[in-house]
């Protein structure tokens, strides 16, 4: 099974669907920021449900970001999902690999539940959406289902997990959000809370079954397939971006860089991805930048 997002409806239209794989996309993350297991389960997480909110974006160049921090020790985790599939992001602390006493990844003590979870919506208007919602337990699924409920009133299932083997291999991950589309009878509130209650761990559920299709039928047996959306981690950054970055430094901190003949590095936060700058290419940035200045 390749990472994809699958989109149904079901219980005659009254709930909306979205499944996740996301395996790919989390091992990714891993390797580019060089992940230990709680900080890979975190930012996985983390990257799967920002991706599904994603999905639903009408344009490529339309972007969502979901930032938490609830003052644990993994710091702020942050993940951004694009129009065209493309999701990245990081996490402050990668290094951290807490385990609770039945062996499971305790991505709640990480993340800590001392804060907000913060979604932004940019959709290629003069200001994005934001909404807010306070942290539950910094286990990432329920306090993405409080988001839903606080800041969008839609009450929503919240299905998330990354399964991280050893040496940093990520076994499997994914995400499975089902919500109550406006004037939901009853018998729809009573048939969610009733899977939400049965359903196992996504971990447990991508193991048990080879397609996604497989997994909303198991639970939601007259589901309909709307659609099946790509889904990679993809940084848009390059050598050429951050170019521009160093252009917009003062022309003094530029010419300090050339004087003391190190040249620049610059790192992107969202990747991990070093890129370095000659003397000579720092004087073609300074170059152009006095270029510019005398035009305006
Ligand atoms: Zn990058």
């Amino acid at each position: 099974m390749r990472d994809e997002i699958v989109i149904a409806q079901a219980l005659n239209g009254t709930v909306r669907i979205h499944i996740a794989l996301t395996k790919e996309l989390v091992q990714q993350a891993v390797d580019h920021h060089r992940l230990q297991p709680t900080s890979a389960a975190a930012l996985g997480r983390t990257l799967t449900v920002t991706a599904i909110m994603a999905s639903d974006l009408k344009n490529d160049d339309e972007k969502i970001t979901a930032i938490l921090n609830g003052n644990g020790p993994a710091g702020t985790v942050l993940a951004q999902g694009f129009g065209n599939g493309d999701v990245r992001g990081f996490i402050g602390n990668p290094d951290i690999h807490l385990v609770r006493p039945d062996g499971h990844l305790d991505v709640g003590a990480a993340v800590g539940h001392d804060g907000d979870l913060q979604v932004i919506k940019d959709l290629g208007l003069k200001e994005p959406f934001t909404g807010v919602s306070h942290l539950q337990t910094g286990e990432i699924g329920i306090d993405f289902a409080y988001y839903y409920a606080i800041s969008e009133q839609t009450p929503t299932i919240v299905n998330v997990g990354v399964l991280v083997g050893t040496d940093r291999n990520i076994e499997t991950a994914g995400g499975m959000i089902v919500q109550l589309l406006p004037g939901a009878p009853e018998e729809t509130i009573e048939f969610c809370e009733k899977v939400s209650t049965e359903m196992g761990a996504m971990t447990e559920l991508l193991r048990q079954y080879d397609e996604l299709e497989d997994i909303v039928l198991a639970y939601f047996p007259d589901a309909e397939f709307l659609d099946t959306r790509g889904v990679r981690w993809h940084c848009p950054c390059s050598r050429e971006h951050f170019m521009v970055s160093l252009g917009t430094l003062a022309e003094a901190d530029l010419l300090e860089m050339i004087n003391d003949g190190e040249g620049a590095e610059v790192r992107c936060d969202y990747c991990n991805t070093y890129y370095r700058y000659s003397t000579e290419d720092l004087k073609a940035i300074l170059e152009a930048k006095r270029v510019r200045d005398r035009r305006s």
